[in-house]
């Protein structure tokens, strides 16, 4: 697991070189958010090098490369980790039929039920739970109010420049074929735009500082 630190309060894992979880420090130790797939003892072992343990786990969306290792997690860690996952995404694991058709992308079977159901607005530590839905109907993304980086989950990657999952990228292709809605999922492009982050962290791809300019051509690409 490659560990990057990108602020003083925020440290990127990346897990066979494409898919990054990350480590949000706060008073009482970590809040990880998404998990990568087969990556518990590394993300747990990444957090005690961080000087701290997880107590919370907090995912952008159910999709199987963000929530691949809660299960072993929440194994390891019982219940002293809390579970918080987007609404939507958490009623599709749990088997409702939450919209219309088949989903694209990987929705693994998970024995974890989330203990928290996360909706816009919510607060997560430092970090404040902002709606983008589009590429799964429930995704989220984060804000920390420390210093405006934003979590942004999978309406953005940033291989080669910043591009919008709402279509396909040569460089990374999966992300959108996995998207469920391209309108709704360029809109919430648009939304996280205006929240004029500082720094654009993505479940694939490295960091992005500054990215305003580098989100708007993504937003005028997608
Ligand atoms: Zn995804």
């Amino acid at each position: 697991m490659k560990t990057t630190t990108i602020t003083p309060n925020v440290t990127q894992l990346t897990r066979f070189r494409f898919v990054n979880a990350f480590l949000v420090r706060e008073e009482d130790g970590f809040t990880l958010l998404d998990t990568t797939m087969r990556a518990a003892d590394a993300l747990i072992e990444a957090a005690d090098g961080a000087g701290g343990s997880i107590r919370r786990i907090a995912l952008t969306h159910g999709h199987g490369d963000h929530v691949g290792s809660l299960d072993a997690l929440k194994e390891r860690l019982g219940d002293e980790v809390e579970v918080l996952m987007p609404e939507l995404d958490a009623r599709i694991h749990a088997g409702e039929q939450v919209v219309e058709g088949k989903l694209p992308g990987s929705w693994p079977k998970l024995e974890t039920k989330p203990d928290r159901l996360l909706q816009a607005g919510d607060r997560v530590g430092s970090l404040e739970v902002v709606a983008s839905p589009g590429h799964t109907p429930g995704h989220v993304s984060f804000l920390d109010t420390r210093d405006r980086t934003l979590l942004a989950g999978d309406v953005f990657t940033t291989y080669g420049s910043a591009a919008v999952t709402n279509h396909f990228y040569w460089r990374f292709p999966f992300a959108a074929m996995a998207t469920w809605d391209k309108a709704e999922d360029l809109e919430s492009a648009r939304a996280l735009r205006a929240l004029e982050p500082a720094i654009l962290l993505v479940g694939h791809g490295p960091p992005l500082r500054d990215p305003a300019s580098a989100m708007d051509a993504a937003i005028a690409q997608g």
